[in-house]
């Protein structure tokens, strides 16, 4: 009997981690935050765009339970233990549950001294948790949601199989600032390819004066090569490329898209920024008070000769 449970106790005793698991990724914005792992990879995982996780190397999802993260919490407060700001990744990390995610924001909360906490979050995981369950999170003291809206064009998010519709962006955004949490969008530029650029920046641009978001945030389509049979999992976009289903945007054009929507956007008091270094040329500033001056970056870029615009497109190409 005495052996049984000594067997039974090394079983379930856990082997704790010394140093806490990180995100993959995180935004730019999140430089300064304590990075909380509560999801591995991403649940859906289907945009045909993205195949970051798989190619990083984390092709499932798998949820950590809430003693480990809890755990981790306590591992950063050993080592940033005056940290203000907080985010929880990976890419949707409410798939852990609504009650499991609940107790993981109350516990860094009570933890850390917090100014600002922060997750990604998928439109279509926000949208099923419905009005009351997002005001319980705001409650919990979730401030921030890095969105990835990608398109407000409905037939773009489709052929990319975002699994979110435009209205769907309308109720759930209505729902977070009813419960008072921040938005921040992430948008793609090149996402219509060269043949439908138009129409996915004006639909973007009306779904954001819809929507007012507190943030939108540029970035141009990237997609992640598989060079030879034995490298990492490239995006699934390659194959339409290859089939020609997909033509993808010219530099140029990214900039032209790029105007576009800062002047289709109203005088909103969104903050957009380019707070990536892929964007081939960077603006930042509040619609209601800058857009004048980034509209005239944007031109005073295209106004240059055409051989200094290709080489700095051939510079920037390379980078990610
Ligand atoms: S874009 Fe986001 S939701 Fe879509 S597959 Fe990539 S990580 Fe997942």
């Amino acid at each position: 009997m005495r052996q049984l449970n000594l067997i039974n106790a090394f079983f379930n005793m856990t082997v704790k981690n010394t140093v806490p698991e990180t995100p993959l990724i995180r935004p730019p914005s999140e430089w300064r935050s304590i990075l909380i792992r509560i999801t591995r990879g991403c649940k859906w995982n289907r945009c045909r765009f993205c195949g970051i996780y798989p190619h990083l190397g984390e092709p499932n999802f798998t949820s950590r339970s809430v003693a480990d993260v809890k755990h981790d919490i306590d591992l950063l407060k050993q080592l940033r233990p005056n940290a203000e700001t907080a985010f929880f990744g990976d890419a949707d990390p409410l798939m852990v549950g609504i009650d499991a995610f609940i107790e993981i924001t109350e516990y860094v909360r009570k933890v850390f001294a917090l100014r600002r906490l922060t997750c990604y979050a998928r439109v279509s995981t926000l949208w099923k948790l419905k009005k009351e369950s997002i005001k319980v999170l705001a409650r919990a003291g979730l401030d921030r949601v890095h969105i990835g809206l990608e398109s407000g064009d409905a037939k773009t998010l489709r052929f990319h199989r975002k699994g979110q519709s435009p209205e769907m962006v309308r109720e759930t955004t209505d729902w977070l600032k009813e419960a008072g949490i921040e938005i921040s969008f992430y948008v793609l530029l090149g996402l219509g390819g060269r043949d439908h650029w138009q129409r996915h920046i004006h639909q973007t641009a009306q779904l954001i004066n819809e929507t007012e978001p507190d943030f939108v945030r540029l970035r141009r389509l990237w997609l992640y090569q598989n060079e030879n049979p034995y490298s990492a999992p490239g995006s699934p976009l390659l194959k339409e490329i290859r089939i020609g289903s997909f033509t993808p945007q010219i530099p140029e054009g990214c900039v032209l898209e790029l105007r576009m929507l800062i002047e289709e956007l109203n005088n909103l008091s969104t903050f957009v920024t380019c707070d990536h270094k892929n964007n081939y040329v960077q603006v930042s500033g509040f619609l209601h008070e800058n857009r004048d001056d980034m509209l005239a970056t944007v031109d005073s870029f295209l106004a240059l000769p055409k051989s200094m615009r290709d080489a700095h497109y051939l510079a920037v190409g390379s980078q990610i």
